[in-house]
């Protein structure tokens, strides 16, 4: 998917996102909030100064390929366990994740038959 600021996102995910939130997903990026948390196996996303003030985790998971434990990521889940019409939840730390996975090639991105593009950490062979 092409944002008009040139930015892909792979997976459902990105599909998800409005384009309010491919704004903030490249500002996360751009100001290296995004970070991984090796011992934990989760990635951060801190804040920016004075523009939010939550350090969110985003874990890689089966179901979501990432889940995010902020409020909106959360809310959309609920949504989606009632009626997985709603579609895919997702948030804009989700898609910082993303964009700064590929920016670092860390992940092996694979056809999948159901969903189309899946993932797969590079971290399990490093
Ligand atoms: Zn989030």
């Amino acid at each position: 998917m092409n944002g008009d600021n040139g930015v892909q996102l792979y997976s459902a995910h990105a599909r998800e996102l409005r384009h309010t939130q491919q704004h903030k997903v490249m500002k996360f990026v751009e100001y290296g909030c995004v970070e991984y948390d090796r011992e934990n196996r989760v990635f951060l996303c801190k804040p920016i100064e004075g523009y939010n003030s939550t350090t969110y985790e985003i874990r890689n998971s089966k179901e979501f390929e990432w889940e995010c434990n902020c409020q909106g990521f959360q809310s959309a889940k609920r949504r989606y366990e009632k009626d997985p019409n709603a579609g895919l939840p997702s948030c804009s730390h989700v898609g910082a994740v993303w964009e700064w996975v590929k920016q670092h090639n860390l992940i092996k991105v694979r056809q999948s038959v159901r969903d189309g593009l899946q993932l797969t950490l590079m971290e399990e062979s490093a």
